[in-house]
């Protein structure tokens, strides 16, 4: 998996980019359905009225791009609709919803007569579609018009006057609905399983930046609710305008979000110091020109507005200094963040642009957040399964060691028994009768002299051995040089001969001759006391053994 690992997450990843690449222009374009219309604009002046304009083509201006005009009040006319074959069959007229107080469309009909539906910013909430398109229906009763003229009011005029004007079907316009349902609540949906699954981690793992996922989810969920319409259908009373402010103030705090995410995700040797601080004050410009757009709009819009996009700009500008960091630091996690991360600053810049003006809006540059952000929300969880999957590994190792260590730190390194310390921990305290073997070797130093001492410590590695195989499943410690003890429960004690015969048996170098001699006692091991108690009866029995003659077991007399 290590190796495999990264490979396999980059797979799924291209594999998602793809996916997300083909299909979002076409799901992007099922929102602005239908044909779309050409419009001229003009400044309203004093007097002015529909019937008047729509008599007087002259008066408009079909060159200039619309956001070289300022802010105010316009007309907006339509080129004549006879140029469309299907028109009398399109009876939904569809334009992007934009900050502007008041909308009017006025159809003018081949008898001459003009008619007019205004929605004020409340009735634009009340036929918004989703996809945030403004909607009207004309009336089939009166018959195909032969030209649209609208009248905004109080238009900010940020990305245009009048943007994405279509004609479509009933059939057109209902399936654009599905569609964008479609789309949004997908993202929605995706939304709330990355927040419970996260904030599920979180509960289980702590680490922060797991905290700030979930804030930047939450974010892009709310943002899609937001300026996908969904937020008129649930509240038609809301004035659009307002929905608007819930969609700075949601992209901004999506992009804080992120960028705290970003900071997070990184160890501190990346995020520390200067870039922290400057990713704070990037941070508070950001949050702030999002306060004051959403409290002060639409008093100098156009300013306030530009304030906000640069602030974004430069939130975009501090991933750089964390990414260039993590780059020098070799940091492990910096291809899957640039792999997540790729597609949202993208389209972020792009959107810029067009905000900027720099780039033509688009429909789909405008959702282009939604799309790149679900799939950044993707391979942003793979990279925290990746980092956690690091982290749970160095937890593993970090285990593994300290068990070894405390393994280490017990044992007998010379037999792998063991040690006199692991074993008295072991043995003291332990419930009902114990038998105690002492076991000493014969003439040890006599086997040494004979051997060497390499030869001597081969002899104590079998004898170790030799314990084992004739104690198993006892308490077996080398307590110093060549004596050992073994301990187990006198219902299931270990016969001393049981020993010394496996020991006659044992194949040793050279064929030398190796005997023990063995002291054995029986008796309670509830404390230190009757441990030493228990020692010295065994010593003692040991110490009658050698005396004997050697290679030979004493039992102790039972204690008093
Ligand atoms: P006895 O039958 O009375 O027990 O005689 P002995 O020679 O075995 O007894 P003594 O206690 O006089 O000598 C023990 C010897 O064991 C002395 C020491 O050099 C040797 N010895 C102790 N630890 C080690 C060890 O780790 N490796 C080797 N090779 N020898 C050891
Ligand atoms: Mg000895
Ligand atoms: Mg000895």
């Amino acid at each position: 998996m290590r190796r495999t690992g990264p490979l396999f997450l980059f797979l799924v990843m291209l594999a998602a980019l793809m996916t997300t690449l083909t299909a979002s222009p076409a799901q992007a374009q099922s929102a602005v359905t239908g044909v779309p219309l050409s419009v001229c604009v003009a400044r309203v002046s004093a007097g002015d009225t529909a019937a008047a304009m729509l008599a007087s083509p002259g008066r408009f201006d079909c060159t200039t791009p619309q956001t070289s005009f300022h802010n105010g009040d316009y007309w907006v006319l339509s080129q004549p609709l006879g140029t469309i074959a299907d028109a009398g069959d399109r009876e939904r007229v569809r334009i992007a919803s934009l900050w502007q107080d008041r909308v009017t469309l006025y159809a003018l009909y081949p008898d001459g007569k003009v008619r007019g539906w205004a929605y004020d910013g409340a009735g634009i909430s009340r036929h918004l579609q989703l996809g945030a398109m403004i909607q009207w229906r004309l009336d089939p009763k009166l018959g195909a018009p032969v030209r649209f003229l609208w009248r905004v009011d109080g238009s900010a005029n940020l990305r245009g006057i009048l943007v994405a004007p279509r004609l479509a079907t009933a059939r057109e316009a209902a399936r654009a609905n599905i569609v964008m349902a479609a789309m949004y609540s997908g993202f929605m949906g995706l939304c709330f399983a990355l927040l419970i699954y996260n904030l599920a981690m979180w509960g289980a793992l702590r680490h922060r930046f797991q905290l700030a996922y979930c804030a930047m989810v939450l974010s892009l969920g709310l943002y899609a609710f937001t300026s996908s319409g969904g937020l008129a259908w649930a509240n038609p009373a809301m004035l659009n305008n307002d929905r608007l402010r819930f969609n700075y103030i949601f992209l901004a705090t999506g992009a804080a979000t992120a960028l705290m995410f970003a900071r997070a995700f990184f160890p501190p040797s990346v995020t520390s110091g200067w870039v922290s601080r400057a990713a704070n004050w990037l941070t508070a410009l950001a949050l702030t020109a999002m306060v004051a757009f959403a409290l002060l709009a639409p008093w100098q819009i156009g300013l306030l507005d530009a304030f906000y996009s640069i602030s974004f700009a430069v939130l975009i500008v501090a991933i750089v200094p964390i990414i260039l960091r993590a780059r020098t630091e070799r940091s492990p996690h910096l291809w899957l963040f640039a792999v997540a991360w790729a597609a949202p600053i993208v389209f972020a810049a792009l959107r810029l642009l067009a905000n900027l003006a720099v780039v033509r809006w688009s429909f789909w540059l405008d959702n282009s957040t939604i799309l790149s952000m679900a799939f950044e929300a993707i391979v942003s969880t793979l990279a925290i399964a990746y980092r956690i999957r690091l982290l749970s590994n160095e937890r593993d190792e970090a285990i593994e060691r300290e068990i070894i260590a405390a393994r280490l730190a017990d044992t007998d390194p010379l037999t792998g028994l063991l040690n006199r310390r692991a074993f008295l921990r072991q043995a003291i305290g332990r419930e009902g009768e114990q038998v105690l073997i002492l076991t000493d070797l014969d003439h040890f130093k006599h086997v040494n002299e004979t051997l060497g001492h390499d030869g001597g410590d081969e002899v104590l590695r079998l004898f170790a051995r030799v314990l084992r195989l004739a104690a198993p499943g006892a308490l077996i410690t080398r307590m110093g040089g060549e004596e050992f003890a073994i301990l187990s429960p006198a219902d299931r004690a270990i016969a001393p001969e049981a020993v010394l015969e496996r020991l006659r048996a044992a194949r040793m170098p050279f064929d030398i001759h190796v005997t023990t001699s063995i002291g054995a006692c029986t008796g309670p091991l509830a404390s230190e006391a009757d441990w030493k108690a228990m020692y010295r009866r065994a010593d003692r029995a040991l110490f009658d053994a050698k005396q004997a003659g050697r290679d030979r077991a004493r039992i102790a007399p039972l204690a008093a």
